[in-house]
């Protein structure tokens, strides 16, 4: 492959969109088209959908085709976390079975990592995979997965070896969601919106095929999974160039407006900063307290905080980009993100007064939205990593604090008692 600088590929990617695309294609069509084409990931293989080009020519091929009125790849757990995991560590049969349809969109995925006693210590997991013969039986309880409840199929980490140290008995599989041992039970949250699940395996059946990577070796593909969660942006634009119809566009709206419904709280989740510079201004008409000048200072303050933060996402996203590894900037983004959600949460509230209570008040957008922003914030600190965690990373690998100290390492798991569990039940 030629091209090997952004205006390159951006040119390559066009000249191909140009003869290629057919708006009167479906959606999976004009997928399969681009998959043959080597611009549905650039970076990876040529015999798997790409051109073998560094990582920052997939964002420079995503951002062409959309911006030229076509469509790309599908968001969310699928084309974002399974389909890289499985690209690196899945078996060749798993790769020609599973990643096609999965970049096209035809199946749709979640991810079941979490437990109730499983969350920031994801290796503590218990839901057990125990082998049978050609296929391995899963009994467990997964919780706050996102689009569970739609999803053909799951990336799964079960423990498979009791008797192994805690992150050695971990095994990855991929789980057909569609069948009887699975029961997926939705969770209304405090918001109103329902975006996860709890997921309940009873006698779940996985084929030995639909394991990643090795037995045993589950934990190291998890972190591929979780590095890949860290970098890719979940909620990543869904565009559609405007005056743009056809079959596909119409398709592609219908699966955008379904995956959007559960992520459409996420900007809320964020503390919406772009409606408290909205509210002071339209307060400053009527409010004393909008003029004063310490509130000001304070709304300043979230506004810079929030521009630094962004640019320090920005600088990592390039050198991530120019394939360096993955640095503590990722911590240091992820706590700044949460901060900026905290302190809009409370300039709303300050900007707002008791009216931030009042959901659904009609024709004030900033109104309705302040309500749902208060009880949606909190989640941006849990999410992909509870702040307390990004302190802990930071602390070991940036400033080479002492580990935590941990009285289960380096013992048989099940010799580990825990809340709840007996020593030597596995739950
Ligand atoms: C919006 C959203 C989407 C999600 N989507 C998914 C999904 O699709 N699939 C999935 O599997 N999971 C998903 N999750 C779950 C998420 O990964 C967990 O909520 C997260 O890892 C935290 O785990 P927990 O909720 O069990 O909290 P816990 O780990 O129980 O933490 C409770 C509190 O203890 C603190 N704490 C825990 N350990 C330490 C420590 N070592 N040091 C200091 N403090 C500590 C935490 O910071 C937190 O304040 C999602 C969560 C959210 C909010």
């Amino acid at each position: 492959m030629d091209p090997v600088n952004e205006s390159d590929v951006a040119e390559e990617v066009q000249a191909w969109f140009d003869q290629a695309w057919d708006p009167d294609l479906s959606l999976v069509e004009w997928r399969q088209r681009l998959l043959e084409s080597g611009w549905a990931v650039p970076s990876w293989s040529t015999d798997r959908f790409g051109q073998n080009l560094p990582a920052w020519a997939d964002d420079v091929a995503h951002r062409v085709i959309c911006r030229s009125g076509g469509v790309a790849l599908p968001l969310g757990v699928g084309a974002g976390l399974a389909a890289p995991t499985l690209y690196e560590h899945g078996s060749i049969e798993l790769k020609d079975r599973l990643l096609g349809p999965t970049l096209t969109g035809e199946l749709e995925w979640c991810q079941l990592f979490s437990e109730p006693g499983a969350g920031s210590d994801l290796a503590g997991l218990k839901a057990t995979a125990v082998r049978d013969g050609d296929s391995w039986v899963v009994n467990g309880q997964k919780v706050w997965n996102t689009s569970a409840d739609h999803a053909d199929m799951a990336i799964l980490v079960a423990r498979t070896d009791w008797d192994a140290v805690k992150h050695a008995g971990i095994t990855y599989f991929v789980l057909d969601m569609r069948q009887d041992g699975v029961e997926v039970r939705p969770i209304r949250q405090m918001n109103n919106h329902q975006s996860f699940n709890e997921v309940f395996m009873t006698d779940a059946v996985i084929p030995n095929a639909d394991v990643v990577g090795h037995v045993g070796d589950g934990w190291r593909v998890a972190r591929a999974t979780l590095a890949h969660e860290r970098s890719y942006t979940m909620t990543r634009d869904v565009y559609f160039k405007p005056d743009v119809e056809g079959r596909v566009i119409d398709e592609a709206k219908a699966e955008a407006a379904v995956y959007m419904q559960t992520y459409e709280w996420y900007p809320q989740r964020k503390g919406r900063l772009d409606l408290l510079v909205e509210g002071g201004r339209q307060r400053e008409l009527h409010s004393e307290q909008a003029r004063d000048s310490v509130m000001r200072d304070e709304l300043l303050k979230v506004w810079s905080f929030e521009r630094a933060a962004s640019l320090t996402a920005d600088r990592a996203r390039v050198l991530r980009e120019l394939g360096h590894p993955p640095g503590s900037e990722g911590s240091i983004g992820k706590l700044a993100l949460s901060e900026v959600a905290r302190q809009c949460n409370t300039m709303h509230g300050l900007l707002a007064g008791a009216d931030a209570m009042l959901a659904g008040t009609g024709d004030d957008p900033v109104h309705d939205a302040v309500a749902e922003v208060l009880i949606s914030t909190p989640a941006q600190s849990i999410a992909g990593g509870t702040d307390e965690v990004q302190k802990n990373i930071l602390g070991e690998h940036m400033l080479g604090l002492p580990k935590e100290p941990a009285a289960d390492r380096g013992v048989p798991y099940r010799q580990v008692g825990r809340v709840g569990v007996e020593p030597g039940d596995p739950g």
